[in-house]
């Protein structure tokens, strides 16, 4: 029974009321949807997989000074954030050539692009989520100039640190997404890393075979999407145990 208040309902993910003013419990659902919500299905353990991973990511990308919303994992499938004000733009970064950059210009999928790219898309469910420049973002005042400078700056530091970590167990960083928010402190704003990274909003390749292990596994019907997902937290180092409400830890046996 959940008689928390909810704040908001995505298509992965429900927001509560947090425990403290100013937190939110953020739960990980296993609901899977893709093509602006045309394709939907329910993929076991999908939610625990991206909790435990994002919290992983997250917490690397706190110690090493980019300021995010995690606070600390509650169990399973939820953990604890600073409530934010999202900043209405999605900001992907790009290594290699895929997805909607493949069908906008023309290029094969998997060419490595001669340098990063920044893309920023306005997070709008009935336009499409389309793509918009700099100049539409200040100019509507979705973000400052200065909100601007510090996400594309974050992103590109995110993309370092994700590029190395994915290398070193053998994945390579095609591509993600991240979302940025607002935390306002008493008459202090500052843009912090919102939302989740995981493979939902990666593309993760497999560095020798280049087989998918994220969403586009779905996305292309190739199934085992949990595998793939359980095989980015395993290289990761991330062991899920069978945590079980009100179970804490080991039991003693007599
Ligand atoms: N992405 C995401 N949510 C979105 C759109 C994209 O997490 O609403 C991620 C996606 O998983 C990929 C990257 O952002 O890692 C770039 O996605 P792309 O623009 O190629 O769009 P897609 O092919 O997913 O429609």
């Amino acid at each position: 029974m959940n008689r928390r208040r909810r704040i908001y309902e995505g298509k992965a993910k429900i927001l509560y009321e947090g425990p403290e003013p100013g937190t939110l419990v953020q739960h990980f659902k296993d609901d899977a949807t893709a093509f602006n919500n045309q394709k939907h299905d329910v993929i076991d353990g999908k939610g625990v997989l991206n909790n435990r991973i994002s919290e992983f990511i997250f917490s690397q990308l706190n110690t090493m000074g980019i300021p995010t919303h995690f606070i600390r994992r509650l169990n399973m499938r939820e953990q604890l954030i600073r409530q934010v004000e999202i900043v209405p733009i999605e900001v992907v970064v790009r290594n290699i050539a895929a997805g909607s950059l493949c069908k906008r210009l023309g290029a094969e999928e998997g060419t490595r692009l001669n340098r990063s790219i920044v893309e920023f898309y306005y997070k709008n469910d009935e336009l499409g989520d389309p793509l918009v420049s700099e100049e539409h973002i200040t100019s509507f005042g979705w973000a400052s100039p200065q909100e601007l400078d510090d996400m594309m700056t974050m992103a590109i530091r995110i993309n370092d640190f994700l590029t190395g970590l994915f290398l070193g167990v053998g994945i390579t960083l095609v591509d993600f997404k991240i979302e940025f928010g607002r935390q306002i402190e008493g008459d202090m704003m500052r843009i912090i890393l919102a939302d989740e990274i995981s493979p939902d909003s990666c593309r993760l390749w497999d560095t020798n075979t280049s087989e998918k292990l994220d969403k586009d596994r779905f996305r292309q019907n190739l199934g085992g999407m949990v595998e793939a997902y359980q095989e980015v937290a395993r290289r990761l180092g991330i062991f899920i145990d069978n945590e079980r409400p009100g179970h804490s830890g080991p039991v003693l046996v007599k």
